[in-house]
């Protein structure tokens, strides 16, 4: 009987701004996706919010004002606009990003295998 343990997980979602597993059931690109973005000449072309962003797993944003998006990879680099933003991963070092968005996207799959076969 360990009822103590159990305690509300729900302070920890901004906590850890370094790990990239955010809670995104909605991301909804493939790693054809990806490649194309960082291929593109101008990136991301549709109207997309933040949370629409292909980079989205890459940005994170302050909790203040005014709320400066930053890279989870590279935490000196703020901006305030989202274009800058996927800028900065398409152009600087787009190696490292590409990486570690195709890990991000790599370990959704495995969580989502995980998910399912804890039905029981
Ligand atoms: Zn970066």
């Amino acid at each position: 009987m360990n009822k103590k343990n159990v305690e509300s997980p729900a302070n920890k979602a901004d906590a850890d701004t370094i790990s990239l597993s955010l809670s995104s059931k909605n991301y909804r690109y493939t790693k054809e996706d990806i490649d194309n973005f960082f291929t593109s000449d101008n990136g991301q072309k549709e109207e997309h919010t933040l949370e629409e962003s292909i980079c989205r797993p890459l940005i994170g944003k302050q909790s203040f004002k005014p709320f400066f998006l930053y890279c989870k990879m590279c935490p000196k680099v703020e901006f305030l606009y989202l274009e800058s933003m996927e800028d900065h991963i398409r152009l600087k070092d787009p190696e490292r990003h590409k990486i570690k968005l195709l890990e991000f996207l790599d370990n959704e799959e495995k969580e989502g295998k995980k998910v399912t076969k804890s039905n029981d």
